[in-house]
């Protein structure tokens, strides 16, 4: 088959992502081709790239990321190769059709659902017209396909219908070549072991298939073999949830736990943790540092919104296993709460955001509601007063219970929030004044602060990380009774825990230099107290000392920022030779106070 013709092109949301589903049609069409651009490419240098290729059929893989760019692309492709044959698959084409191909009469036809059954059968039929748009185009009869859409010589739109592979084990393939894992592999992968969720939350498009699909545990392992024996940095299992089998995922997780211990590989998993019982719990528990990262979606913690949305969860238990999995200390968690659910306005968010962020996750992500095309979102319009962006995202606009002025003013939160607590950053700094001044209020803390940012203007600019610290640092001392030198301690603490501790903002009251001589015995000093503390220590040279160590002295006990500090001079060591920096508290002979 002439099938180097075929390209299936990906446009990614950034370059660090992969594209699973052209991986898995360049395995189902021998021969064809993938191409990956992102949505940061410029318009027309995507269209030459696609021209350079020359295709004969261009496949374009359509999401809500991309959706926009590629309606933008496809008005320029018939000037640039009006001979190709033009498919378009995705979860953006697959509903609303007709619609989709009147507006955009190049797309000769479009693959509704799973494409791995019905594009390979395509292809071959428009192999046998010599792949000639004149030939084949309201010529060829593809009733026969289900699953694609294609129009009449009439024009006539014929809209089949959004399907399933039927035979999931057989026809989906192992997305991934050796031939390409050098160029990839520090990169996101994306990885499935089964298809479908059992759970329907009306915003979800991925229950709108019946049942879960799973691949044979004996193919999984080979597969995930293949990802460790070259050295993949992330794979990320794009199974909507992961612990929907316990037969399934359990095994999955006991052979990532008997995976060498040199394996740098860390797999990301989408669970619905409050369904985790004793013994998963010990497998996690045993698990390596950095093996595996869980995403928790929990959107709300108001009953009765998760009702309006026909979700699940059993907060008690989401808390209560979130609290053990962190006291392992041996993997990244990831929490989701939606902005804009059903009967969540600013009450109702406050104490959602307030119940998970109290959970202390690594990361708290905070998302905007989506219509998305074909959800059961769809039909609570109405009853909730919705208005949405009519392109994608899709995304919430208002609703009867939050204003779009309220909606506006989240995203000024979310961006403060990505700043400094999903970034790691202050995160002493903002919980000290959380406990001390808010009374354990953290929705309380962030709003006043996402008002202060707004009131400067803020959310309308770009930032340097360094000038994170110094806005903090001035919204606190006009907004709370705290001593500025407190802050500036707790503000040094948190600049040498976060960024690698290369961040150092200036106005800090950094005293590294009245310490100098102090630490230099320490370090070189005969005999060097420094053993006691980092037994593998060697002095090479000064350089090295001060890249991948730092001592600092503060006014205050920082590693007792879960009371109330009071004066008491200490001194920590911060390493910077693993992953993430270890401190530790030094006895220094410090002489006088800072
Ligand atoms: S949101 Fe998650 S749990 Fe709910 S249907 Fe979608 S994938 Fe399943």
């Amino acid at each position: 088959m002439d099938c180097n013709k075929i390209l299936w092109l990906a446009v990614n949301a950034k370059y660090s992502h992969t594209s699973l589903s052209v991986r898995y049609l360049r395995e189902a069409v021998p021969g064809s081709e993938i191409m990956e651009l992102t949505i940061n490419h410029q318009l027309l240098a995507m269209l030459g790239e696609i021209y350079s290729a020359k295709p004969k059929v261009l496949g374009i893989s359509c999401y809500i990321w991309n959706i926009e760019l590629v309606k933008s692309l496809l008005k320029l492709l018939p000037a640039a190769l009006p001979d190709t044959i033009i498919i378009c698959g995705g979860p953006e084409v697959s509903y609303g059709v007709t619609e989709f191909m009147q507006e955009f009469p190049m797309v000769d036809y479009v693959c509704r659902g799973e494409g791995e059954e019905a594009l390979p059968q395509l292809i071959k039929q428009l192999q046998a017209a010599g792949f000639d748009l004149s030939k084949t185009n309201g010529q060829l009869d593809m009733s026969a396909i289900p699953g694609i859409a294609w129009r009449s010589l009439t024009g006539q739109i014929s809209e089949g219908q959004a399907v399933t592979v039927r035979d999931f084990v057989g026809q989906v393939p192992f997305a991934y070549r050796a031939a390409e894992m050098v160029d990839i592999k520090e990169r996101i992968l994306y990885y499935e072991t089964s298809r479908g969720c059992p759970f329907s939350c009306a915003y979800c498009l991925s229950c709108a298939t019946a049942g879960v699909r799973f691949l044979p545990l004996a193919r999984v392992f080979k597969e995930l073999d293949f990802f460790v024996a070259h050295d993949v940095r992330q794979v990320k299992f794009v199974d909507r949830t992961f612990n929907a089998k316990k037969s399934h995922f359990l095994p999955i997780l006991q052979y990532l736990l008997k995976l060498p211990a040199d394996c740098r590989t860390n797999f990301h998993f989408e669970v619905a943790i409050d369904y985790l019982d004793e013994e998963v719990m010990q497998v996690l528990a045993q698990l390596p540092k950095g093996r595996v990262q869980l995403e928790i979606g929990i959107q709300s913690t108001n009953p009765a919104t998760l009702k309006a949305v026909s979700r699940v969860n059993h907060w008690q238990d989401i808390a209560d296993h979130i609290q053990k999995i962190m006291g392992f200390h041996n993997m990244h968690l990831h929490v989701d709460l939606i902005i804009g659910l059903p009967g969540e306005g600013m009450e109702s968010f406050h104490k959602s955001f307030n119940d998970v962020y109290a959970l202390q996750t690594d990361m708290l992500q905070l998302g905007f509601l989506k219509f998305l095309k074909g959800a059961a979102m769809m039909e609570l319009v109405a009853a909730y007063h919705y208005q949405y962006m009519p392109m994608a995202p899709y995304e919430v606009l208002q609703n009867d219970a939050l204003s779009y002025g309220e909606i506006r003013w989240f995203h000024s939160f979310e961006q403060v929030f990505e700043l400094y607590y999903n970034a790691g950053r202050c995160r002493q700094t903002a919980n000290y004044i959380i406990k001390e001044c808010e009374q354990e209020d953290a929705f309380a803390f962030w709003q006043k602060f996402t008002d202060w940012w707004e009131a400067k203007g803020f959310h309308k600019i770009g930032h340097s990380t360094k000038n994170l610290y110094g806005y903090l640092r001035d919204f606190a001392l006009a907004a709370y009774d705290l001593p500025a030198d407190l802050l500036d301690n707790l503000l040094r603490y948190d600049a040498l825990l976060s960024d690698g501790g290369k961040i150092r903002p200036e106005n800090l009251n950094w005293n590294r230099l009245q310490y100098q001589d102090i630490t230099a015995d320490f370090w070189k000093g005969a005999p060097s107290p420094v053993r006691a503390y980092l037994p593998e220590y060697e002095f090479t040279n000064w350089r090295d000392v001060n890249k991948k160590y730092h001592i600092e002295v503060f006014a205050y006990d920082m590693t007792l920022t879960s009371q109330k500090l009071t004066g008491q001079q200490t001194a920590l060591l911060f390493d910077y030779t693993a992953e993430a920096p270890v401190c530790q508290r030094i006895e220094l002979e410090l002489g006088v106070d800072n």
